[in-house]
Parts: structure tokens; sequence; C-alpha cells
């Protein structure tokens, strides 16, 4: 068995992309679904980076193993940057992804093509039990549409237009997602930065 890690979330989209990410490095990588009584993280930080390091570093904490968190969001440049942090719980605490989207639209009413400029952001945290740990992050930049397009994804995918492809997120396919989203580009850069990080660590 190799060096374990636990992922640092329930989320069953982020558990399969980020095993597909470590396979191959030795690692055997465990889900909070594989673990008895873990604690609920409160996610009270005021940055995505705030977040991530609380999740990993209490998971990694209450199970002696290292541990990987992300945490991730919306920011619209009309709403000054929200609803960033609060992207999940935007309409109210314990939200629908619809009402979520339907909320993001009433706010953007009578706002023009030109100025609905978005981006999604991604802040992944490594932490090992010693205390140490590294951090990487994504971007994705794009608009936000005037109404929902497309089945794929979740959250605000269906509202958010990237003028590349001339397509929503939500119409894209999982994979064509990965190669440009947010979770993909910061998860990238953590695959080439985690076989040093636990080299450093293990001689530490
Ligand atoms: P968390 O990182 O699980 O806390 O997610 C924050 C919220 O940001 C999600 O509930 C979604 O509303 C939004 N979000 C994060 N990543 C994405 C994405 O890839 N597509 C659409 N919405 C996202």
């Amino acid at each position: 068995m190799g060096k374990r890690l636990v992922l640092a979330t329930r989320n069953r989209g982020k558990i399969s992309e980020i095993k597909a990410l470590v396979s191959g490095m030795g690692l055997d990588c465990l889900s909070m679904d594989d673990l008895d009584t873990l604690p609920e993280v409160v996610e009270d930080g005021q940055t995505f980076l705030d977040n991530a390091l609380k999740k990993a570093k209490e998971i990694s904490e209450a199970t002696g193993l290292m541990a990987m968190a992300d945490d991730s969001g919306l920011e619209v440049d009309a709403l000054g940057g929200a609803p960033g942090v609060y992207s999940a719980r935007f309409a109210r605490p314990g939200a629908s992804d619809q009402e979520n989207n339907i909320k993001l639209l009433a706010e953007m009413e009578g706002v023009p093509r030109s100025k609905r400029t978005a981006r999604f952001r991604c802040v992944i945290v490594v932490y090992h039990p010693s205390g140490r740990w590294i951090h990487a992050d994504g971007t994705c930049e794009g608009e936000i549409t005037f109404e929902p397009r497309g089945d794929h994804g979740f959250g605000y995918d269906p509202l958010f237009f990237l003028p590349g492809l001339g397509k929503t997120m939500a119409e894209l396919s999982p994979d064509e997602k990965n190669a440009v989203s947010h979770r993909g580009k910061a998860l990238v850069q953590l695959k080439e930065r985690l076989p040093d990080f636990i080299r450093e660590v293990e001689e530490a």
C-alpha cells in the first residue's frame, strides 16, 4: 500500500476528478466516506484559500493523514466579485443550483453583455500532518449569459459562457470541461508539485 491521502470532500464529482489526477503517483486515496466520524468543517473563511486550508488542516489533524481539500466559486465583475466564497449559498443557506442561478440572473438584470465578465476560481490545498502545506490556484474566464444553456456539469455551468469555445460550461463534455476549467488547471499545477512536496516532507 502506498502513502495515504484523504480527500476532504464528499462531492462524488470532485473525488473522481482528483482520483484520476493522483493515479500513478503511488498514493492510496481515501475519501471522507471511507473513514469513521470526521468533523464537519464550517466554511467561514473570507477567501477560497482560507476555506481550502481550513478543510485540509482539520481533516489532516483528525485523521493523522495527508489531506487534500479544494474550495471554488464564481466571481462576477458587475457584482463586485460576488458570489465568491458564498457561491454555494448565494440564494440562501442550502440553496439548490437552480435557486442560485435564478438569483444570479435577477442580480444581473439590465447589465449589458460587455459588462457581464466573470471567472470561476478554484484553490486546492494539500496539508501534511507535520503542518507543512502547498496550494495551487486555477481560474477560468467567461461571461454570464442571459439565460441557461446546456445540461452537463453542475452549479453555475449553464450560465457561464466561454467566448473562445462559443459554448456554456454546461454544453461541454466532462473531458472538455476538465481541459479548460479552474479545477482542472489547479489540479494540473498540483500534480507537477506534489511529488517534490511529498519527498520534502518525508525527508524533513
Ligand atoms: P465548493 O467548492 O464545493 O464550496 O463549491 C462552491 C460553489 O461554487 C458550488 O456549489 C457551485 O455553486 C460553484 N462552483 C464551483 N465550481 C463550479 C463549477 O465547476 N461549475 C459551476 N459552479 C461551480
